[in-house]
């Protein structure tokens, strides 16, 4: 079934992207609907405090701030479906995007549909995310100030945010199922050589301590079956990313990790007309501000692109590229 005549814009996703993307398309009369999926909210609902995002002195909660952003577009006139979609068409404009049997058409397209940190796939782990369990260190640092931290993981990312994290904590101790890391050795080596950091290699954690904070985890010898206490306030899990590509994939140009590539500075894909914002085209700095920054560049970009279609291109709020 078609649903209505072909809109201005589609956002897919429900983060911070998304619903920046969304507040400025609507204030520029694009009439943005955006299928946020079950899940809306993204990453952030899985954060307690936030105190990076600038505009909240006091800090927010991770929840509490995407229902602001998502409040923020609303007042604008945006349109929200709370489903996932289930397929896209992008080989001709408009463009058809399916959730069940409900076909939407879109002139532009904004994708915005994130990536998930992986999780190891505890209860405990899940029962105490954002009550000492984080999966990000940039994030949540700050909170373990002269604690002890664990971290598992043995690729960059866990070097990186044990060698971080060190700068706060007492004592950090990276978890490792090998003996061998992942993670360049420019990168172990700098991990090493922090007298604050140690190392359990060989070994998974596979319960996370405490009732309502983190207060340690065990973790097994995978060769001798041992099993080790490691008391701990915070638990940084530093295990990957996975984007949230796979609708996308043999229609937009992706790199080997199924990030969605995007052009120079710009939220431009191989399909023109169809842009990509947020953490689904950003492995490198994944925080919600620079994501919401993304989404304003793709509502930017999405109404420049129409603007030019329409034969208008000086009616666009950014300056036509030269
Ligand atoms: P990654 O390279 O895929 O490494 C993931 C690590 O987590 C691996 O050591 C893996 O163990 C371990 N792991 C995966 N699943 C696990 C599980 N269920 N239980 C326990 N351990 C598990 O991911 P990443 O470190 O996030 O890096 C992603 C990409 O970003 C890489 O290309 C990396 O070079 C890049 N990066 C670069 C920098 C930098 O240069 N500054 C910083 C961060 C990331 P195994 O090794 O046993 O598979």
């Amino acid at each position: 079934m078609s649903t209505n005549e072909a809109r201005d814009v589609i956002i897919i996703g429900g983060g911070p992207a998304a619903y920046t993307a969304a507040l400025y398309s609507a204030r520029a009369n694009l009439n943005p609907l955006v299928i946020e999926g079950f899940a809306w909210g993204g990453q952030l609902m899985i954060t307690s405090d936030v105190e990076n995002y600038p505009g909240y002195p006091d800090g927010v909660l991770g929840p509490e701030m995407m229902q602001d952003l998502r409040r923020q577009a609303e007042r604008f006139g945006t349109e929200f479906l709370t489903d996932d979609v289930t397929k896209v068409d992008f080989s001709e404009r408009p463009f058809r995007i399916w959730v069940g049997e409900d076909e939407h058409r879109a002139e532009t397209v904004i994708v915005a549909t994130g990536a998930n940190a992986r999780q190891l796939g505890l209860e405990s782990e899940k029962r105490l995310q954002g009550r000492g369990v984080s999966y990000c260190a940039v994030c949540d640092a700050a909170f373990f100030k002269d604690r002890e931290i664990v971290v598992v993981g043995g690729g960059d990312s866990a070097m990186e945010e044990a060698t971080f994290l060190a700068k706060f904590g007492t004592k950090v101790t990276v978890v490792h199922r090998r003996d061998v890391f992942r993670a360049s050795p420019i990168m172990v080596d700098r991990a090493k050589a922090n007298d604050r950091i140690d190392f359990i290699l060989d070994s998974v954690v596979e319960e996370v301590l405490g009732e309502d904070a983190v207060t340690g985890v065990i973790a097994r010898n995978l060769k001798t079956g041992e099993r080790t206490e490691i008391a701990a306030d915070g638990f940084f899990v530093a295990i990957g990313h996975d984007p949230n590509t796979a609708l996308f994939r043999g229609q937009l140009d992706m790199d080997d990790a199924g990030y969605i590539e995007t052009h120079g500075k710009t939220t431009e894909t191989n399909v023109p007309g169809v842009f990509a914002a947020g953490d689904v085209q950003d492995h490198v700095y994944r925080q919600a501000v620079t994501a919401a920054g993304s989404g304003c560049m793709a509502a930017l970009d999405a109404e420049r692109f129409l603007a030019a279609q329409a034969g208008h291109p000086e009616d666009a709020l950014a300056a036509p590229r030269s």
